[in-house]
């Protein structure tokens, strides 16, 4: 894979750029890279892309934190960036020349062929264990999609000729040349519909169920969204199809606690082995597993046990499971138990004297990450 450049050294900028920053040097590379002044140039086509790859990451809060939190590797996995074809470059354009240049000037392909219309995406929420995102996981998901109606036949649009542009001369804030935009009859398609079955929409299209596999990496968190390509409805006259857009739904998990790649353990144990020392039985995402608890171990104490966490989204190794032992302070004892214990008060040993082994949990953990 070759080295990608980073978002903001594309843009020219530094790190914390606001948005109206990025919003200006996008639209600066953008006029000077436009296809259409650099006709044949497959470098500037290049810096072109780049550019509107770059900008249509930073320029989305979302994807911005993301690729801020992990680079181009928080971009990977499907989720979002790179792979953007003409098309989507000039879509992009409305929002930032506005509306007045958004048409004209984003409708203009600077080359053959006609505007390809993408389908709409489709969302779904996928809820996932802890289990199953621990080890990544193969569904099937049924969805109900558009698809071309059987039967359905389209011909070449007649107002464009098929190319689903109309080509006019124009003034515009790069000097005069000459704009495209698309037919206002197939919106761009270069095609209508011929042979219409019924129950079609007036694309040709109809819902059908479909059940389609994906494959949710390992790492996942709550909130993430997956962008399966080309896996949503049928774009309109055989165009391209949208996305399938997976939403990962965390289900909280009934005795571990997520905190990033780690996860946190509760174990209560009685005194007497938190006195005398005791072999445990706690649950980690890859079964129970036996943990020892040292003679003498003060509650409060935090165990850690290291790759037992969740493995990192990116790929960067696994978190950790830390046990915190808490000492269970029985609530009702019998009187001859009230005995044993009055008389156990009378021992010196049972004086607390915490000292700086026995410290708390904050500073445990403190010294764990240090
Ligand atoms: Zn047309």
């Amino acid at each position: 894979m070759s080295q990608k450049r980073d978002y903001y050294e594309v843009l020219g900028l530094s790190k914390g750029a606001s948005e109206s920053e990025i919003k200006k040097a996008y639209r600066k590379l953008a006029i000077k890279y436009h296809p259409d002044k650099n006709p044949d140039d497959s470098k500037a086509e290049e810096k072109f892309k780049e550019a509107a790859e770059a900008y249509e990451v930073l320029s989305n809060a979302e994807k911005k934190a993301r690729y801020d939190q992990y680079g181009h590797a928080g971009m990977g996995q499907g989720f979002g960036g790179g792979g953007m074809n003409m098309d989507d470059i000039f879509s992009q354009f409305g929002d930032i020349f506005g509306g007045a240049f958004g048409g004209s000037f984003g409708g203009s392909r600077g080359r053959g062929g006609e505007r390809v219309v993408k389908g709409s995406n489709l969302r779904v929420k996928m809820k996932m264990t802890l289990e199953d995102i621990a080890n990544g996981v193969q569904k099937k998901i049924k969805v109900n999609k558009l698809v071309n109606a059987d039967g359905v036949t389209f011909k070449s649009c007649s107002t464009c000729n098929g190319t689903g542009r109309i080509t006019r001369m124009a003034q515009t804030f790069i000097g005069a040349m000459q704009t495209q935009s698309a037919c206002n009859v197939c919106h761009g398609a270069g095609k209508m519909i011929d042979q219409k079955p019924t129950g079609a929409d007036q694309n040709g299209l109809v819902r059908k169920e479909e059940v389609i596999e994906i494959e949710i990496p390992a790492g996942v968190e709550d909130g993430m969204q997956l962008n399966v390509r080309g896996k949503g409805n049928a774009g309109p006259f055989n165009g391209v199809p949208g996305d399938l857009i997976v939403v990962i739904e965390e289900v909280e998990h009934e005795e571990l606690k997520r905190d990033g790649d780690n996860v946190h353990y509760e174990a209560f144990v009685s005194f007497m082995d938190a006195v005398l020392g005791e072999s445990i039985e706690i649950p980690t995402l890859s079964g129970k597993v036996k943990i020892k608890i040292d003679a003498g171990t003060q509650s409060g104490k935090v165990l850690r046990l290291r790759g037992k966490g969740l493995p990192n989204v990116q790929g960067y190794g696994s978190g950790d499971l830390f046990a915190h032992i808490n000492v269970w302070t029985p609530t009702k004892i019998s009187k001859e138990e009230k005995v044993i214990i009055e008389n156990l008060k009378k021992s010196e040993n049972f004086q607390p004297k915490a000292g700086d082994k026995d410290k708390g949990f904050f500073k445990q953990m403190r010294d764990m990450f240090s």
